[in-house]
């Protein structure tokens, strides 16, 4: 799953090979991830995003804290528990080569529970947050 933004819309493009197999937690907590990158570009602005896009092509530290941040923003909105169903589907898919190089710009499962933890959210306060992001459009 990829997304990008162009100047007046975005892109987000499900590769149905990668995902052909996975349960609807999984696939949720991918589409979090990749929707939270649009609320990013629309709170920043694209100049700024622009910027960060340039950034990632030369720096992979970069493009981690990104990636990184853009999870713990994902987990913050209540979406914990398929990111890291996700990502643990993800990574049963990928090479071990591939998995070191990967889980250096995302978050890890260990460390997705970790966050899970830190904005251990109830019930009623996930709903919340889910309402007033559908509320807002
Ligand atoms: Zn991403």
């Amino acid at each position: 799953m990829w997304a990008s933004k162009r100047p007046f819309y975005y892109i987000l493009i499900v590769d149905p090979i990668k995902y052909g197999d996975a349960n609807d937690r999984q696939i949720i907590g991918a589409l979090a991830h990749e929707l939270m990158h649009f609320e990013t570009y629309e709170k920043y602005g694209w100049k700024r995003y622009l910027l960060e896009y340039f950034g990632f092509l030369f720096s992979k530290r970069l493009m981690a804290k990104y990636e990184r941040e853009n999870d713990i923003d994902v987990i913050k909105r209540g979406y914990g528990k398929e990111l890291l169903a996700n990502r643990i589907y993800r990574f049963s898919k990928i090479s071990k080569k591939e998995h070191q190089k990967i889980g250096k710009c995302y978050l890890m499962p260990p460390e997705i529970k970790q966050y899970i933890k830190k904005y251990k959210l109830n019930l009623r306060e996930v709903e919340a947050l889910r309402n007033r992001r559908c509320l807002r459009q």
